[in-house]
């Protein structure tokens, strides 16, 4: 075939697929449109998933019946004028083509009464065909209907899916935008039925009600500006002020999940820069990150973010589809998102409050002996080989034992009981955590303490392992992770592969505490070990951590964490006090002390709990008080 040039309407129906993918793009583009034009109150219809009917109805400052004409006109556009302009776009739209590609693929009808006009025009434009000017009674604000989408193409139909799924995409769409803005009242109706609605109140934490319902909404923490009280706030935006020494600084604000609620995929991360909803990796990877060492791996959270920064800083014309966007300082975006994700989760530190069905104890138990905890069960304790050892040791292997916690033949190596241990009786805390004061240990696994509003049961395994952890990440940032000698160096038999493994972690395996060498052909040897795991790790459970830690793949782990974090992690939960140990009343005092040191206090290594609490007002529900 020689080369022609294609027919206008052809080559609008090809540019029209760049922006038009499917019902949701029409309604991304409409929705858009309508905050662009000043909407408190945004009304989508879809009827047949949106190929039949998409319908938006807004109040926004409306088209004059003389522009009407050029809203369709591709490369129009009322948001830009200058090449200047396209660095500092300040609105969701600016390429001048959505309602231009949609007209090349459907029926569009466009009603629109400007602002104070007397009276309001009407135009369509059918499969590219635009019809003329005709006055029609419509009030302030502007109504786009668009009809038979892609009927004209069969090609595109075909690889739609069926209307509900059709629907749930504009839905997901519809709710993002809610999250972006929740000063405009948002409705959705399906088929005729009311299927999404917010007030508009300006509250993003009733709209995130709306869209994830309340047990969710419940579970968010306030991130940066939004977790300032209101005002603090005022002085925050104020770019002259004194506190805002660098008006360059991205300012996030918005809600992340805490801990203890998270999702099985990343769907629920929501990114709006200047109002814009965007997809980065960047800003996932930030806010993932931040969640590292509280979230089990395979867990997300659920986070909305908003980003507020100059738009000279950020480019949006990536895409047609303006979904995609480049930052041009994207470390410092990255770091600051981290931060305050991290810094809101930290914060928002309340113990998770336990479902007093656990705590349901029928009256004659009441009375008898205090109920038996059942055996934890992802407590650690179930690492039958180290406990086995642990008591089998003998007591002239004491002198390794320098771990903290309990050693072998009842003897107690400093560890928890420090001379300055917390008073008797005194709260511990109170800071950070809750002040508590110890009452005693249960099942010689959970620490119970009374705190200002309730009881708290801490988990010793978790809640050692958290404290451990922190302390080896901050050894091993300062390059100072305390290594102990092996009186014996111990022989690990390894496979070739095994062994292979290792060898290639000698240096990392060496920068968390384990001196290993090669030992004849198929051993290595063990010389040293981190000071934490000193005695609690022998022959067989020594190899297969040390096999488990060279083993472990950096881009595996979970939230950003590097290797040596995730090491890290994994030798903090073996030197760990396990479950099934009894701890003096000083040492409980002295675990409680150290906890309350933990930056992420909250969960252990792997995102478990480490305290939870049964409040006062439970305690009296349980007893029909009130
Ligand atoms: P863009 O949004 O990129 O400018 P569009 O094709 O989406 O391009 O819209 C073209 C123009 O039509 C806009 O610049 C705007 O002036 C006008 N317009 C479209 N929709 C609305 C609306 N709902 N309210 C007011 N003006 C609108
Ligand atoms: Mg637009």
């Amino acid at each position: 075939m020689p080369i022609q040039q294609l027919a206008p309407e052809i080559a609008a129906k090809i540019a029209a697929g760049e922006v038009v993918e499917r019902p949701a793009s029409v309604v991304k583009e409409l929705v858009e449109n309508a905050l662009d034009a000043g909407a408190t109150s945004v009304r989508v219809e879809l009827e047949g998933g949106g190929l039949d009917l998409i319908r938006v109805v807004d109040d926004g400052r409306g088209i004059a019946a003389d522009e009407l004409e050029l809203a369709f006109v591709r490369h129009a556009t009322s948001k830009i004028a200058t090449l200047d302009d396209l660095e500092r776009i300040r609105t969701l739209g600016f390429r001048g083509e959505a309602l231009a590609s949609v007209s090349a693929v459907a029926r569009v009808t466009l009603i629109s009464r400007a602002r104070g006009a007397a009276a309001g025009a009407q135009l369509t434009a059918d499969e590219g065909r635009v019809g003329s000017v005709v006055a029609a009674g419509a009030r302030e604000g502007t109504v786009v209907s668009v009809r038979g989408l892609f009927s004209s193409l069969p090609a595109r139909l075909k690889f739609l899916k069926t209307r509900a799924t059709e629907t749930g995409h504009s839905l997901r769409l519809l709710e993002q935008y809610a999250m972006a803005y929740p000063g405009v009242r948002f409705t959705a109706v399906s088929e005729g039925r009311e299927v999404f609605h917010t007030s508009g109140d300006g509250k993003l934490l009733n709209v995130l009600v709306a869209v994830y319902g309340l047990s969710v909404a419940e579970q968010m923490t306030p991130i940066g500006e939004t977790a300032l009280p209101a005002d603090e706030r005022e002085v925050a935006r104020d770019d002259g002020s004194e506190t805002t020494p660098d008006p360059d600084r991205p300012r996030v604000g918005g809600y992340v999940s805490k801990p203890t609620c998270y999702k099985a995929t990343r769907q629920y991360l929501s990114f709006f820069v200047n109002g814009r909803w965007v997809q980065s990796r960047t800003l996932s990877y930030a806010v993932e990150e931040a969640y590292h060492s509280l979230l089990l791996a395979g867990r997300h959270p659920v986070a909305v973010v908003n980003l507020t920064l100059d738009p000279w800083l950020l480019d949006v014309n990536v895409h047609p589809a303006k979904t995609e966007i480049k930052f041009l300082r994207e470390r410092q975006v990255y770091a600051a998102v981290q931060r305050a994700t991290r810094a809101a989760i930290l914060d928002s530190a309340s113990a998770p409050e336990v479902s007093t069905r656990v705590f349901s104890i029928p009256a004659w138990e009441a009375v008898g002996a205090p109920p038996v905890a059942p055996a934890p069960e992802e407590s650690g304790a179930a690492l039958p080989a180290d406990a086995a050892e642990a008591s089998a040791a003998s007591p002239d292997a004491a002198s390794l034992w320098t771990g903290q916690g309990r050693i072998a033949a009842g003897e107690r190596v400093s560890g928890f009981a420090a001379p300055g241990a917390p008073a008797e009786d005194a709260p511990i805390g109170g800071a950070r955590m809750p002040a508590l004061r110890v009452l005693g240990q249960v099942s010689q696994a959970y620490i119970i303490a009374e705190g200002p509003d309730g009881v708290y049961m801490v988990d010793q395994h978790a809640a050692h392992e958290r404290i451990v952890l922190e302390k080896m990440i901050a050894e091993w940032r300062a390059q100072a992770v305390a290594a102990q000698l092996l009186l014996e160096p111990t022989a690990l038999e390894l496979a070739p592969a095994e062994r292979e493994q290792v060898e290639e972690h000698l240096d990392a395996l060496r920068r968390i505490g384990f001196e290993l060498e090669p030992f004849g052909d198929e051993a290595m040897l063990a010389r040293a070990v981190p000071a934490t795991l000193a005695g609690k790790l022998r022959g067989q459970s020594l190899r297969e951590l040390i096999v488990a830690l060279a083993g472990a793949d950096a881009d595996a782990a979970s939230h950003g964490e590097t290797w040596e974090e995730h090491a890290l992690a994994n030798v903090a939960c073996k030197a760990a006090i396990k479950a099934g140990q009894s701890l003096t009343p000083d040492e409980q005092r002295e675990l409680i002390r150290q906890l309350e040191g933990a930056s992420a206090y909250q969960s252990c290594c792997h995102g478990r709990p480490t305290l939870v609490k049964l409040s006062l007002s439970a305690l009296e529900r349980e007893f029909d008080r009130r």
